[in-house]
């Protein structure tokens, strides 16, 4: 038997690995703690020991002022307040929810405060209070940029619609609804008060299908619903828009009084007023020499000429009841434009210089309008740029009539 020989160096060295090692091995909840400060920190004194979550797998310690929840795939975060009452009322981790991503941190706008979980986040300001949002409504709030939005903050969890078929949140400056075939959309300001009024997803609009977009780059907006659309602009105020035309563009000569958004912004402007939603499909450049000064001839509706007849043939993209519009250097004689078009070719010429309102002018030729001797209306017949009072007027009568035409199909 050899005689056992002990180095003290070495049973230091193996004192300090044990040193090391405990160390090393402190529990990540008290890692965490002592980062906030421990006893005398906010969290104040511990009112449990570290516990093992039901999962088996986290942990958690609750303190006088705050929890901290350990999971090895999140690490250690701590909840307190209101957020951590909110968390709680959804069951803790065992909640969607799950654990904590990040400590209550502080919101960019400096005023509100959150908390990251797994499974959504909980946002929390002083006049709003605390409410989760998760899943595909937290991911548009996310996009449109969190509470430094228009939205702000959440005033609700994610709650079922009445229908039982949608998910929503209210925020205070709107809200998000959420269906499986929908996606999620936004829906705020005098656009969301008014499908409220109609009922919200119980109205015959539906579920909004879009968040709110800018209309052709003017003033006016508009939310898109599965039967029809709201608009709202500072004139023409909040419109119902049950039915659409379809336009195509086809361009001989760009237009140079205004521009083509310019035009269409005007035409939906006034159309928003009969209900009608005014849908720019496609925009195609034609070469057609021979056509940029377009022999229209006396521009009687249901007259053609053989120039127009050619002209009318270009109908790439088209389907069903769509309808064109050919802007061109000029008609002969001159006009602004000319709604004449050959049987079942629904559509209109515009010459380049006409005014802000001509294209929707010669569209409501298309759908039945006659020629009025009043210069506050669109269907002036002394000419667009005559008109006194911008955007001109459509009647409900002329309203009526454009909505019955078979050119105007229901959303
Ligand atoms: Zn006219």
């Amino acid at each position: 038997m050899s005689k056992l020989k002990i180095d003290p160096a070495m049973v230091r060295t193996e004192l300090n690995l044990e040193i090391l090692k405990n160390f090393q091995f402190q529990h990540p909840i008290t890692l965490k703690y002592q980062a906030l400060g421990g006893p005398g920190g906010w969290l104040g004194p511990n009112t449990t020991p570290i516990n093992t979550c039901p999962d088996g797998v986290g942990s958690y310690q609750h303190y006088a002022n705050g929890s901290i929840y350990y999971h090895p795939s999140t690490g250690a975060h701590e909840v307190h307040g209101l957020i951590r009452a909110r968390w709680q009322s959804f069951g803790w981790e065992r909640s969607f929810l799950g654990y904590p991503l990040t400590d209550e941190s502080a919101c960019p706008d400096g005023i509100g405060r959150y908390n990251h979980f797994q499974g959504g986040s909980i946002y929390w300001s002083p006049s709003s209070g605390a409410w989760e949002v998760h899943g595909a409504i937290r991911s548009k709030y996310s996009s449109l940029g969190w509470e430094r939005s228009f939205l702000r903050y959440p005033l609700t969890n994610e709650n079922t619609t009445p229908d039982g078929i949608g998910r929503y949140n209210h925020f205070q400056g709107g809200s998000i609804y959420w269906t499986p075939s929908t996606g999620a959309h936004e829906v705020h300001g005098l656009i969301r008060q008014h499908w409220a009024s109609l009922g919200w997803e119980k109205s015959v609009l539906g579920y909004p299908t879009s968040d709110e977009l800018v209309v052709f780059g003017g003033d006016g907006r508009i939310s898109h619903f599965q039967k029809g659309s709201i608009y709202w602009s500072p004139t023409a105020g909040v419109r119902v828009l049950r039915e659409r035309v379809r336009v195509h563009v086809k361009i001989l000569e760009n237009p140079t009084s205004f521009t083509l958004n310019q035009q269409f912004a005007a035409m939906q402007e006034v159309w928003a007023v009969s209900g009608i939603r005014v849908d720019w499909v496609t925009t195609e450049n034609l070469n057609l020499p021979t056509l940029t000064d377009v022999d229209v001839g006396g521009c009687f509706m249901g007259q053609t000429t053989a120039e127009q007849n050619s002209l009318f043939g270009n109908r790439n993209f088209m389907a069903g009841n769509d309808l064109v519009v050919y802007y061109v250097r000029s008609t002969v004689p001159g006009y602004n434009g000319c709604a004449a078009h050959p049987p079942g070719r629904p559509g209109c010429v515009v010459v380049r210089s006409a005014s802000r309102w001509t294209l929707g002018h010669e569209f409501g030729h298309v759908l039945g309008l006659n020629h009025v001797n009043n210069n506050d209306r669109l269907m002036t017949g002394n000419g667009t740029f005559n008109i006194t009072n911008p955007p001109p007027d459509l009647t409900s009568a002329e309203s009526t009539t454009m909505r019955n035409s078979n050119l105007s199909t229901p959303l």
